[in-house]
């Protein structure tokens, strides 16, 4: 019987889990978790709110997750965003303007000015290429003009990645696009390719799954699919065992063993690792110096969430929220109107806002980083009263940065990690930044 180890049990681990399982029905799948199972995702209740610290919404892009979904049978509880509230916002001088979210609303945004447009326009008709380690500031600004690089992509960096434009590296977040532009002739050529090749590659996967595309939750948050996810892995013999990996050791047959501070296991045949960066280093610090040396140079963002709830009566907006471009000079990267974006969230009489705020939250107090996002929210929606009360997080390790060297630094990780053979890297330092990244890795994974 062949033995699987999944190290974390975050959204990365369990869909490994999963899809192992459900491939091997036979082997051993064994899921290590040093805390709680959903790692970033850890849905809470506070005065009678559903607060999400970390992930509020997956977005549903492929149909992998509708299909999970229904073989988890929690679709009843599944949630999509209020389409009344659709509109997304970025602060431009001070106000908020509507973003673009389609072709035709573009034409019509007051982001860009009429001749930014053209230049949009012209620009699908050119072919560009684009350096590897090129920011996905300048390349928006080389392709589509200076505005757009700062009324675009840099809110979109911010909101997204939690870091600056100017830090990401374009190759690295948008690898396959990034592909598509250096072989097609004409920018609109690479961009048709790209969308239709992931369309094609999932409708070859999948079948024609029925799906709603866009951002989803459930009732009772994000954590419900973890519950579910969790259920079934136990229910279908996977076992998640609760303890803290600190080593990995190769054995005299070849294979690897693993070891917590407490305990040592046994040899497995395959080992997928979905921690982050500072983590795994630590893991692999005597069985490949190198490799563990390599991998410690991964760089984080922290960043902090201030949740808010106002009485209606005070303060309510209308939409998704805003995102901050860094021209603004406004100390917060953006703000999700979370009660409207899905029901049930708070109470009907009060309005629920969650801030992202970039920077070593280690630094502030609560209340310095409550009252600094307040402020902010104060300038940003004219707001005169005070919040009911505010509850603030830390992401102290941060969000994976894909700074310029990112690709280079993965292959370098990955050509070491060759030497060793049964073993895999995944999670959000290495398979893109958001929930459905590690879903459909872990299925491309599983599933080659
Ligand atoms: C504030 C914030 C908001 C976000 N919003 C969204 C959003 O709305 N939508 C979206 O798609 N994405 C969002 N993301 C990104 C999303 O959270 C990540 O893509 C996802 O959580 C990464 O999952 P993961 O499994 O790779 O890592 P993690 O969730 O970090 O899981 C890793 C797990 O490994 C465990 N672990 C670590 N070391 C060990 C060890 N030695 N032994 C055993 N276990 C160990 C940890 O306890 C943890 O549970 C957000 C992220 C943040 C921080």
């Amino acid at each position: 019987m062949q033995r699987i180890a999944v190290v974390g049990g975050g959204i990365s681990g369990l869909s490994h889990a999963y899809f192992l399982k459900k491939k091997y029905p036979e082997s051993g799948v064994f899921l290590f978790e040093a805390a709680s199972l959903g790692g970033n995702i850890a849905t809470e209740e506070h005065d009678g709110a559903l607060l999400e610290p970390g992930p509020d919404s997956y977005l549903e892009r492929t149909g992998l997750f509708t299909t999970l979904v229904r073989e988890l049978g929690i679709e009843k509880k599944l949630l999509h965003e209020d389409k009344k509230n659709a509109k997304r916002y970025v602060i431009k001088d001070g106000y908020l303007v509507k973003a673009p979210q389609s072709p035709l609303s573009f034409i019509f945004s007051s982001l860009l000015f009429f001749p930014e447009k053209i230049k949009i326009f012209l620009a699908m008709g050119k072919k560009f290429s684009l350096w590897p380690t090129i920011t996905l500031f300048d390349a928006a600004r080389n392709v589509l003009g200076f505005s757009a690089a700062e009324y675009l992509a840099s809110p979109m960096a911010r909101g997204v990645y939690g870091s600056e434009a100017e830090d990401i590296e374009f190759s690295a977040v948008f690898p396959d696009l990034f592909q598509k532009i250096a072989e097609a002739p004409k920018l609109k050529v690479a961009l048709k390719e790209y969308s239709t090749a992931k369309k094609e590659y999932w409708k070859d996967r999948l079948g024609s799954v029925e799906f709603e595309r866009g951002i989803c939750s459930f009732e009772g948050g994000l954590i419900t699919f973890v519950n579910a996810l969790e259920a079934h892995l136990t229910k279908s013999g996977v076992q998640i065992v609760r303890d803290k990996i600190a080593r990995i050791q190769k054995h005299s047959s070849g294979k690897y063993a693993l070891s917590s501070k407490a305990k040592p296991y046994d040899t497995f045949d395959k080992i997928i690792f979905t921690v982050n960066s500072e983590n795994l280093s630590y893991i692999w610090r005597e069985a490949d110096k190198e490799l563990s040396r390599k991998i410690s140079e991964a760089k984080n963002s922290p960043i902090n969430v201030v949740y808010a709830a106002w009485n209606k009566k005070d303060f309510s907006a209308g939409g998704y929220g805003f995102l901050v471009p860094r021209k603004e000079k406004i100390p917060i990267l953006g703000c999700i109107f979370a009660s409207n974006v899905f029901s049930g969230r708070i109470a009907e009489n009060r309005f629920l806002t969650k801030t992202m705020v970039s920077g070593d939250g280690a630094l502030f107090k609560d209340d310095e980083l409550a009252n600094l996002t307040q402020e902010a929210l104060a300038r940003v929606l004219r707001i005169k009263a005070n919040p009911l009360w505010t509850k603030v997080f830390r992401h102290t390790t941060g969000i994976p940065r894909y700074a310029p060297g990112y690709g280079e630094w993965k292959k370098d990780v990955f050509a070491l990690l060759s030497k060793h053979e049964g073993v895999h890297f995944a999670g959000w330092a290495f398979s893109g930044i958001g929930l459905a990244d590690q879903l459909e890795s872990a299925y491309k994974y599983v599933n080659p």
